[in-house]
């Protein structure tokens, strides 16, 4: 301590060293000569240059006295394209991303061969994981081959896909041009982590650089993660730390990855550690608002589930989801051949930024659900729009990979747990099955698919926007082809091998018999039977269904059945935005022709289709013609879309299976109108009454009677029932 002041005093009385370079300073940090670094960058702080200046602030940690030396270096006519592109590091370190990309871009209009720029550039777009990361990374290389900045990016962004090879060489290339490349070093440990070797021998050359470097513990932390390891992850965010006490980044990402395994306390201190420390990023801002939101949860436990729900929706979804779930549990764990190790935490989150939070810094960030080891945080029903979601396929789907997870001990390649999980969705119900979207379409028919070995390059950092949905419906599908060209036992033996840790290479040709390349052939061809022709005829079909749209446009009602038809059988899969089947439906009925409405709207739900107010339409057209148990059923479809703010549902639902005698069904429904705060709120709970008295549960329905009562005393049905309830029981003689 007396050694460190002294310098410092030393070096606030000396003048600013002549020909100091910032590179001078970050080199001495970069070695751990954190006191020398200090006096360094602080006699740059007195230089007469502005830029010198800011570095000189930077290096302190003084970010608003940078930020406006770096604006005074800008304003001269000669100012160097360098300011700019260090004011952009400057912001991007900052969690200013879109100022900082706006600068890399007018350096590079100054100066278009300025291969910082673009590692600036390649920065921004890493951390929104965006594709065009890479590309800039290596336009970088390009305008200067020396650098081995672009290299270690390179070899993070691969690793991030799962591109080890790849990972590997670029790491290499990084120390070959700078032997103290300690990102490239990280890449290199966490290569050996997540391979399950011993990653010593890098750490050790790390640690003999700079004992006193976490940012490259930071950097391996947040690979084990995308690689699902997140206890593994909390390990290194921890040595970060300890090699690094102030490092906030590392403090706040330790804080969301302990949140991510369920935990509380600990998060809260490490976030409001990072928060008074200045370390105010979106994530750290917005996980410290979550856990405030949390006393607006409640926590609802039994023996095999912990459901964590918002308390004004809890009542209402409690009943549906515990429910699933415990289906859920029972099929995956006669499927998979075993149990999870504990209660597996839901979480439902009616804010969908609060969900998005939830999931910081992971790939796809806009997903349905994610999956923790035996945490799932998801969207609430309430959280979208009434079509858009599908809570029950997003819990199947997420609770495959809490299986597939455990099974394999964290150790699977994102392709097949995803794979598996899509896969899942469709055996509960093939109305939940993945289906090709247009993009999808397209992609098969200009022949973008991967092979299966390189198919994980395809979620994190795409190559093309689409790609990751691309990617999501080729691994369902090769998981549904393996089932059916041999069958569900050989998906189970293929989880045992990856939890062997072996490759895909090898788990395609121990499982399976094959080569991935044969593999691969095998797939597309199949892929090609299934679907290559509505590939082919897309443009076509698009055409065809531009024309019926025109066509329902001014009521040419018979074109559009005659046309409709043709549009369905080239792409039937297709429900989205002006489907034929909706376009039948309006026509049929405009012509009051009822049967071929319902039939086109129920031709609709077997596809996938699950638009509430067509779902609605077509459960009451089945209602009006007798058919009750098909209008139930697809009002219970209706359920698993949104079952939220909709007492019409629950109420029709309800007295359509009470008329039934499924009292438990009724009572679920009357239930859930009940907590729908319906209008006649003493209806519903004599509703309620009822059908648990259907039920032979008489304690529950005096319950619900007495609730009816108190909304409205003089409610005579209510009063009778109430009186039959309490009155002498039968004689049994
Ligand atoms: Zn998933």
């Amino acid at each position: 301590m007396r050694l460190a002041s002294i310098l410092l005093l030393l070096c606030a009385f000396s003048a600013p060293a002549r020909g100091i370079a910032p590179s001078d300073c970050w080199s001495l940090r970069k070695h751990g000569q954190n006191m020398e670094a200090h006096g360094c960058f602080e006699s740059m702080t007195r230089s007469a240059d502005a830029y010198l200046r800011a570095e000189g602030f930077w290096g302190l940690e003084q970010w608003e006295e940078a930020n406006q030396q770096f604006r005074l270096a800008t304003q001269g006519a000669n100012s160097k394209a360098l300011y700019k592109v260090r004011w952009g590091m400057l912001l991007h370190e900052r969690f200013n991303d879109s100022e900082a990309a706006d600068l890399f871009r007018e350096a590079l209009a100054a100066d278009p061969s300025n291969a910082h720029a673009y590692i600036g550039l390649a920065s921004v777009s890493a951390e929104s994981f965006s594709g065009k990361a890479s590309a800039y990374a290596i336009k970088a290389i390009e305008l200067d081959p020396k650098l081995a900045e672009p290299h270690e990016l390179l070899a993070d962004l691969a690793l991030a896909n799962d591109d080890r090879e790849t990972a590997a060489a670029e790491a290499d290339k990084a120390i070959a041009l700078e032997s103290d490349a300690l990102d490239a070093m990280a890449i290199h440990a966490a290569l050996e982590l997540i391979g399950d070797r011993s990653p010593d021998a890098w750490l050790g050359k790390i640690h003999a650089i700079n004992p006193s470097a976490g940012e490259p513990y930071a950097r391996v932390a947040h690979q084990l993660e995308l690689h699902y390891r997140f206890q593994n992850s909390v390990t290194y965010y921890r040595k970060a730390i300890q090699a690094d006490p102030r490092l906030w980044a590392a403090h706040s990402a330790l804080g969301i990855a302990l949140m991510r395994l369920g935990e509380e306390q600990e998060p809260l201190k490490q976030l409001e550690m990072s928060y008074e420390n200045g370390y105010r990023d979106a994530a750290t801002v917005n996980s410290l608002r979550l856990i405030d939101s949390y006393k607006n949860f409640v926590t609802i436990r039994d023996e095999s589930t912990i459901l964590k729900l918002n308390k004004t929706e809890s009542d209402l979804l409690l009943p549906y989801l515990q429910s699933e779930l415990h289906t859920i549990l029972s099929t995956y764990e006669s499927k998979y051949h075993m149990k999870l190790p504990g209660p597996v935490q839901v979480e439902v989150y009616p804010d969908h930024e609060d969900f998005a939070v939830r999931t910081m810094g992971m790939p796809g960030l806009g997903a349905l659900g994610v999956t923790f080891g035996q945490v799932v945080a998801m969207d609430s029903p309430s959280a979208r729009k009434p079509g858009d979601f599908n809570w029950g396929s997003t819990l199947w789907h997420e609770m495959s990979h809490a299986f597939i997870l455990t099974a394999t001990n964290f150790r699977v390649p994102r392709w097949f747990t995803e794979g598996l999980a899509v896969h899942e969705e469709g055996e509960r119900s093939p109305e939940w099955k993945s289906q090709p979207t247009p993009e999808i379409l397209a992609a098969i028919r200009d022949k973008k698919l991967l092979p299966v070995t390189r198919l994980d390059r395809g979620f994190v950092y795409p190559d093309y926007p689409t790609q990751v949905f691309v990617s999501y419906f080729q691994a369902g599908s090769i998981c549904d082809f393996i089932k059916t060209k041999w069958n569900d036992d050989k998906l189970l033996d293929m989880v045992h091998s990856y939890a062997q840790l072996k490759t895909t290479p090898q788990v395609i040709q121990g499982d399976l018999g094959l080569t991935s390349e044969e593999f691969d052939k095998q797939y597309l061809a199949w892929i090609n039977e299934k679907y290559g022709k509505e590939a082919a005829s897309f443009d076509q079909w698009r055409e065809q269904l531009k024309a019926l749209v025109a066509a329902a446009k001014r009521n040419d009602n018979d074109t559009v059945l005659q046309g409709g038809q043709a549009a369905i059988a080239m792409y039937p899969e297709y429900v989205g935005n002006a489907n034929p089947y909706e376009l039948i439906a309006d026509a049929a009925k405009a012509k009051g022709d009822v049967k071929t409405e319902a039939a086109a709207l129920t031709a609709y739900i077997h596809e996938g289709g699950q638009m509430p107010a067509l779902l609605k339409r077509l459960a009451s057209l089945q209602e009006s013609a007798g058919q009750r148990v098909e209008s139930a059923a697809t009002l219970a479809r209706l359920n698993y879309v949104y079952p939220v703010k909709d007492e019409e549902l629950h109420r029709k639902l309800g007295d359509l299976l009470y008329a039934q005698k499924q009292y438990d069904g009724a009572i679920r429904e009357y239930n859930a109108l009940v907590h729908s705060n319906p209008v006649d709120k003493a209806g519903a709970e004599f509703s309620l009454a009822q059908a648990y008295l259907g039920a032979g549960k008489k304690e529950k329905a005096q319950e619900s009677v007495l609730a009816a009562l108190e909304t409205a005393p003089g409610y005579r049905p209510a009063q009778k029932l109430l009186l039959e309830l309490q009155g002498p029981s039968p004689k049994t003689n």
